[in-house]
């Protein structure tokens, strides 16, 4: 019987350290996982002697204990052992590890650059109450950072807007997106990033979901709108094209993995 693969996030654990512990090490924004073809989250004793004393809570995955730390980038890794980016782990460890290993990375990662605080140097305590870490002086509290970004399907008629960066990979486009100003609501943001990127003007943006991104600390607001006025100007410092593009005529489209992909698919 296959056992679903449910997680539960938590701030704490009640038990001890077991050795079945999954512990996702990231050095760099490199996961340290097999080097073998079959993924998968690595256990406690696994990597015993590379794990920290104090790692970060994750929460349970299939009645598993999920903790994360980050090492030294230099750290020398035992053999079979490998550091490997995100991303390209999607589709080789299964949705819900792919999915805790995102999370798992920015707790690392705020865990690892909130040690002191900002107003005042002391070092910071990790609450056992709270995902935050505390200054013990002057109470400062510093969070997982978070940074909303709005991502939008453009269309008009039978065309759907879509842009290039310079690092897609060959003939790759995607909707356009951007983040959210400090004082910005998510709609204005759409408009925004829509006018500076292909200078036209867009309808009332529409709620369409929204996807957490790991890369490195985005969640990403999905929205739909229409054309309303103008022609496209690409913004070329930001981009290297933006065009319309018909249903017959698409170019090579974002992994299956991104919110991006799932506007696009959800058009077509
Ligand atoms: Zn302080």
């Amino acid at each position: 019987m296959l056992v679903a693969m449910v997680f539960e996030p938590a701030l704490s654990r009640s038990d001890d350290p077991q050795d079945d512990d999954r512990v996702l090490l990231f050095a760099g924004n490199a996961l340290i996982v097999t080097s073998a073809a079959d993924v998968r989250l690595p256990t406690r004793t696994e990597l015993a002697g590379l794990v920290p004393a104090e790692t970060v809570h994750v929460g349970v995955l299939a009645g598993q204990a999920v903790e994360t730390a980050a090492i030294d980038k230099e750290t020398e890794l035992p053999s079979g052992w490998a550091p490997e980016t995100l991303r390209p782990l999607h589709g080789r460890l299964s949705d819900a590890e792919w999915a805790v290993a995102g999370r798992a990375f920015q707790l690392a990662e705020w865990d690892r650059t909130h040690r002191f605080c900002g107003v005042c140097g002391t070092p910071t305590e990790r609450l056992d109450d709270e995902r935050a870490r505390a200054c013990p002086t002057c109470t400062h509290r510093a969070y997982p950072r978070h940074s909303p970004a709005v991502i939008m399907r453009i269309t008009r008629g039978d065309e759907v807007l879509l842009g290039r960066s310079s690092h897609f990979p060959p003939d790759m486009y995607s909707t356009l997106a951007g983040f959210v100003d400090v004082g910005e609501s998510a709609e204005a943001a759409v408009r925004r990033e829509v006018r500076e990127e292909a200078g036209i003007e867009i309808t009332e943006p529409q709620w369409f979901g929204s996807q957490s991104w790991a890369f490195p600390h985005s969640l990403m607001l999905g929205f739909t709108a229409e054309w309303a006025s103008g022609d496209v100007v690409a913004d070329l410092t930001e981009l290297e094209d933006v065009q319309w593009f018909t249903r017959e005529h698409l170019p090579v489209l974002p992994p299956p993995s991104s919110i991006a992909r799932r506007l696009l698919d959800d058009w077509l």
